[in-house]
């Protein structure tokens, strides 16, 4: 039997990177406030708080909210209980991917590719990264981008081939490491 099979959603969040004090959270709603994508969120991030201590497991990864989040930081800045709901929304979209719960953006393409350059090369490879998010997304918007791919490889700025850095080795052990933790 796994281990974490009596484990309620809110352990399962607790036990997330970061994420140990979100049963402090006083529902003030600041981080609600401060958020600048909230208002795209079916549930802002102090209703996410309340969502996870509630068990609402299955009404929250499925909802759009979580996966707007562009990392600003100023709900952590501002907590007045350190709570870091971002590392908290950030937790609940791997969760989400693990599941296998569908994102509704392609924000977590574009993550993953840039990712994978890091992971490959050491450094982002911008051709290649922006080739594999447009062929895993929308091969047609890539052409939309093509005057601005070829200014940038004739003023130099964008290379065709990848060259990775010297210690890739080494940096890819770190990041297999880190994902070991649960970071992404
Ligand atoms: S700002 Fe902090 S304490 Fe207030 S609702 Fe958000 S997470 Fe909870
Ligand atoms: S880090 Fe994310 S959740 Fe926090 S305020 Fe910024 S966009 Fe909103």
């Amino acid at each position: 039997m796994s281990e974490n099979v009596h484990m309620t959603f809110m352990d399962e969040v607790a036990a997330l990177p970061a994420c140990d004090k979100i049963n402090e959270c006083i529902q003030c709603g600041v981080c609600s406030g401060s958020c600048s994508t909230a208002e795209r969120w079916e549930y802002p991030p102090r209703k996410v708080i309340a969502m996870v201590r509630a068990g609402m497991k299955d009404e929250l990864l499925k909802s759009n909210s979580i996966w707007f989040c562009v990392s600003c930081y100023l709900c952590t800045a501002r907590c007045p209980r350190d709570i870091k709901p971002a590392n908290i929304v950030h937790g609940l979209e791997s969760m989400a991917l693990k599941e296998g719960y569908k994102p509704p953006t392609t924000t977590t393409t574009m993550y993953r590719s840039f990712a994978g350059s890091i992971t490959e090369y050491g450094r982002v490879y911008e051709f290649g990264f922006m080739l594999k998010y447009f062929l895993k997304t929308n091969p047609f918007a890539a052409l939309k981008m093509l005057p601005l791919a070829i200014s940038l490889f004739t003023h130099g700025r964008m290379p065709l081939t990848a060259k990775p850095v010297k210690g890739r080795e080494q940096l890819t052990k770190i990041i297999s490491k880190m994902s070991e933790g649960g970071v992404r």
